[in-house]
């Protein structure tokens, strides 16, 4: 008896396939089985005990970042647009199960770019909202010192960073995201953009600072003007969270 081979590719296919959808799934927001970035927020996003991925409370009430963010804004935001990340995560990590299982490689296909696009949705708005809070609340002000001094050593200053990344993100073509991220070989900072939630960016980095420049996140203010609500993001940025995101990237060595 031999064994047809179109089961083994199968087979192969089927674990290679179902276990880097796993490793992107858990990789963008876990190391080692934890939350990296446990903030003290409750943003995880993933409830152990359900075993799927929930969306997280805010921190602050919906009309908290006025005038940055107007209230209309947040709560379609966080509870339409968001809540709609999370279910289309879990839905397609179910769906991915079940085609893995039937060894459907077409489905599976599929269905791992949908885990790719729910699951940066989800794991970019969760750390979103967590880098901002209301301002003079914890929102804006100065950027605290060693992640001040790390930025300034490779953008020259804290401001040339913020010009940057404030342009990168106002750059974006369509729909996506401005990030600051970790870069944990050379230990350096690296400032890109995201186009939706998971196209163009960088792997094997973490996000620290991210900024939503989809239309949803300030057409109903702002309309075209982008950059405005870019310029005014930064009164909301909660940098103890970013802070915190940094040293815990930066200070494992
Ligand atoms: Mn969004």
């Amino acid at each position: 008896m031999t064994t047809p081979p179109e089961t083994t590719s199968t087979l192969d296919r089927r674990t290679l396939i179902t276990s880097t959808a796993a490793a992107a799934t858990v990789g963008a927001l876990a190391l080692g089985g934890q939350p990296v970035f446990a903030d003290g927020h409750g943003l995880e996003g993933y409830d152990a005990a359900k075993g799927e991925y929930v969306l997280p409370e805010l921190p602050y009430a919906y009309d908290a970042l006025e005038p940055a963010i107007d209230a209309q804004t947040m709560t379609l935001h966080h509870s339409k647009h968001h809540a709609g990340y999370v279910r289309g995560l879990n839905s397609a990590l179910k769906k991915l199960s079940q085609a893995a299982k039937a060894g459907d490689t077409d489905q599976v296909h599929a269905l791992t770019g949908k885990v790719a696009f729910h699951g940066s949705g989800h794991f970019l708005h969760t750390v979103f909202w967590g880098n901002m809070a209301p301002a003079g609340k914890g929102g804006g002000g100065n950027v605290p010192k060693p992640l001040a001094d790390w930025l300034s050593k490779h953008y020259g200053t804290v401001d040339a960073f913020k010009a940057q990344y404030a342009a990168v993100a106002a750059g974006v073509e369509g729909s996506g995201w401005g990030i600051l991220a970790y870069e944990p070989y050379g230990r350096r900072p690296v400032v890109m953009q995201a186009e939706k939630h998971q196209n163009l960016t960088a792997w094997g980095v973490t996000p620290l600072l991210v900024i939503d420049v989809w239309e949803h996140a300030y057409y109903l203010k702002y309309q075209n003007k982008r950059k405005d609500y870019i310029d005014a993001v930064w009164s909301v940025v909660n940098w103890q969270n970013v802070a915190k995101r940094f040293q815990a990237m930066h200070a494992t060595k």
